[in-house]
């Protein structure tokens, strides 16, 4: 059974708020981007709305369109930044579903050949190499939006 409720005090409601730090790579009216602090690949990055919606299941059309229009500019750019061979998008709904934090993001994991991603959540990024890769993001970002 699916609960529909949206936590403002989720911490990526927190981010948005400013009350968290996050390494930011785009952000536009609708949705916001930044580093995953355990990712599952190098520059593994999360596309979320400004508009609360814990998951797809309660999220406006438009603002799930606009998160997509988002996904799609930045799976070019982690490309671009990092040279990857594909790009693989994941998106979470409800605890069964595997969603951790609910508030509604997609996930954007470079992807090189032969390489498998970490298991989920296994380990902390050091934030000096998560903000050296959100630069390398934002400069590839740069260049596509340029
Ligand atoms: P899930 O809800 O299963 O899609 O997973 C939540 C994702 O958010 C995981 O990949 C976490 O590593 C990531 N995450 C959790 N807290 C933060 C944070 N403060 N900043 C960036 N990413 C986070």
């Amino acid at each position: 059974m699916t609960n529909n409720g949206y936590d403002s005090d989720n911490i990526f409601a927190k981010i948005l708020r400013g009350e968290m730090p996050a390494h930011k790579i785009y952000e536009d009216d609708q949705t916001f981007a930044f580093m995953d602090i355990m990712p599952r690949g190098i520059g593994h990055c999360l596309v979320i709305p400004k508009a609360p919606a814990r998951n797809i299941l309660d999220a406006n059309t438009d603002a799930l369109a606009s998160v997509m229009k988002t996904v799609q500019l930045v799976a070019k750019a982690v490309i671009n930044a990092f040279s990857a061979d594909g790009v693989t998008i994941q998106q979470f709904n409800e605890p069964a579903g595997g969603q951790v934090v609910f508030h509604l993001h997609v996930h954007i994991i470079p992807r090189f050949d032969g390489v498998r991603m970490n298991p989920p959540a296994s380990q902390m990024a050091d934030q000096q190499v998560l903000s050296a890769n959100a630069d390398k993001i934002m400069a590839a970002l740069t260049q596509l939006q340029g």
